[in-house]
């Protein structure tokens, strides 16, 4: 149960907790701390989301609530209905608290690409907060409160966030949670997933918003398991590849935590193995990303010309309608989406459609093929959430963007993959925290959560 005085001091000091807004939309002060009593007063129930607070991140739609996925062309784009997910958990009793942060469409490792504020890591608040659901990583990090975050991966967006932060994240199977009402960034990557303090939160989450959905025809009729039943399970063979644990570029502290992870993880049960696989490297999985990615996104940006959808200047004032979509897409996409509809569209051009994109799919299959046949060998893969600890702003934002692209290495081949991924806190590096990044076959998440819950509780007893 929450008490009531955490809950007076959290929103009273909202400022202090957060460093700054990760929230894109929060209702007044007061109604919200009327909210907060009426979950103190709530009762207390396991089995649901009764009175739980949740927040989602600012691609997904909820009815009349300004849903911009962190871009000026959707600033004042309210929805007249709430994403599938979002009515899941209201149907659960849980309570929608509110939007966060994100990089503008998705696009992005820090949440610096966003259109407004620009969310500080509540760790450190000269440090990023991760991206793209970066704001729905940091609240969860930063708010002494029991609350089910919603996030999207296309690429990592969830794993990374909830390793920059220390929390848990769990990025679904592809077509395991319906995308019915999600802001797209590409279609055949983009998976909704949740963001919580613990393994339990996440499970509980997960077990809420999947489930086979008419208006998504991409998901699973696949029976939903009890995932929150969590069962402690140590005698697992668990697979480390070479390509992803020996990483270049992979920090002393991240590795350091990485290797004493498995040192207690083997102490106690676990049977681990290191193994080699080229498909995971990132020479590999990272231009088939960024092609497959950027071919997907620039079609789905085409839309927002300011004629059906998105900011809209006044038409008069333009000699033609190219003029007019051209001024509209100039001052409202950033310089990010700029970079990604140019390269995008490039990619799929006539002529080039087979060099490039038709490859990135064919070394696609290939990746799936390859994590396939390691799970004949492993119940389990594990590797570093993210190469390093989360960067100072400043630095963060003179990367290059090949730089930044890099620094999804460990995350965009379980994304390209579709399968699920967990981010469990791995302890800290200079400050700040690291993550353990674990991967199940599809629809594995049951075996994940529970080796998840597994090491949650091991590190726990060792810490
Ligand atoms: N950083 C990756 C990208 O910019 C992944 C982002 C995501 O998962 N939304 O594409």
């Amino acid at each position: 149960m929450v008490k009531e005085n955490t809950v007076k001091d959290f929103i009273d000091n909202r400022e202090k907790y957060s460093n700054s807004d990760f929230y894109s939309e929060l209702k007044d002060k007061n109604e919200k701390y009327q909210f907060m009593r009426d979950i103190v007063e709530g009762d207390e129930n396991k089995g649901s989301l009764k009175n739980i607070p949740f927040l989602v991140k600012d691609a997904i739609c909820v009815e009349d609530t300004t849903t911009s996925a962190g871009s000026k062309v959707l600033e004042n784009y309210r929805p007249l209905f709430n994403a599938t997910v979002v009515e899941r958990l209201e149907d659960s009793g849980a309570r929608f608290y509110g939007k966060t942060h994100m990089d503008e469409f998705g696009f992005g490792t820090f949440s610096t690409n966003c259109a407004f504020e620009t969310p500080k890591n509540p760790h450190d608040s000269e440090r990023v907060v991760g991206g793209s659901s970066g704001g729905a990583g940091a609240v969860v990090a930063a708010v002494d409160y029991p609350l089910i975050s919603i996030g999207e991966s296309t690429g990592g967006s969830i794993t990374n966030p909830a390793a920059y932060n220390g929390v848990v994240g769990v990025t679904p199977t592809y077509g395991r949670v319906s995308r019915n009402g999600l802001v797209d960034y590409a279609n055949s990557l983009d998976k909704i997933g949740v963001l919580a303090k613990t393994v339990y939160g996440t499970a509980k989450g997960l077990e809420i918003i999947a489930g086979e959905d008419e208006k998504d025809q991409t998901t699973s009729s696949k029976p939903v398991p009890p995932y929150s039943e969590l069962e402690q399970k140590n005698n697992l063979k668990i697979g480390v590849p070479k390509q992803m644990s020996e990483l270049e570029g992979l920090q002393d502290g991240v590795k350091e935590n990485f290797e004493n992870s498995l040192e207690l993880m083997n102490e106690n049960g676990f049977e681990i193995e290191y193994f080699d696989e080229p498909m995971f490297s990132a020479e590999v999985v990272l231009p088939a990303y960024y092609i497959l990615a950027m071919a997907e996104a620039s079609t789905n940006l085409a839309k927002f010309s300011g004629m059906r959808y998105g900011y809209e200047k006044n038409p008069e004032k333009f000699n033609d309608f190219n003029e007019y979509f051209s001024e509209v897409r100039s001052e409202s996409f950033g310089e990010e989406a700029k970079r990604r509809i140019l390269l995008g569209t490039y990619i799929r051009k006539a002529g080039y459609r087979d060099k490039y994109y038709v490859k990135a799919a064919k070394v696609r299959t290939k990746l799936i093929n390859a994590f396939e046949q390691a799970f004949e060998e492993y119940d389990i893969i594990i590797c570093p959430s993210m190469p390093n600890i989360a960067p100072k702003i400043e630095e963060a934002e003179s990367l290059r963007p090949e730089e930044v692209y890099a620094m999804d290495s460990l995350t965009v081949g379980p994304n390209l993959a579709g399968i699920p991924q967990l981010s469990i806190p791995n302890g800290l590096s200079n400050g700040m925290p690291t993550g353990l990044q674990l991967l199940a076959p599809h629809f594995g998440e049951k075996e994940l959560f529970n080796t998840g819950y597994s090491f949650e509780k091991l590190k726990a007893e060792h810490w």
